[in-house]
């Protein structure tokens, strides 16, 4: 009977880690910056992809954006 319990247990925090990570994902930044350029991007917008993984800084409003430094970028406009 401990041994079930001790296997839902896990269960339910293996699923909860899964959850929380997905959900992150999910609810990232909505601005991505280009330390190299800084410019900043709709996280959607194609120059994000094409951009290096390393120049990437998460951006969560306009407002923090502007206060860092980073320009919109003229491709997605944010
Ligand atoms: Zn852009």
């Amino acid at each position: 009977m401990k041994k079930i319990l001790a296997a839902v247990v896990a269960l339910i925090v293996i699923t909860a880690t899964f959850a929380t990570t997905f959900a992150v994902a999910l609810f990232d930044s909505p601005y991505i910056g280009n330390a190299n350029t800084k410019k900043f991007h709709y996280a959607s917008c194609r120059s994000v992809d094409e951009m290096n993984p390393d120049n990437q800084v998460p951006l969560y409003s306009v407002d923090e954006a502007q206060r860092k430094g980073y320009t919109p970028c003229k491709r997605c406009k944010p």
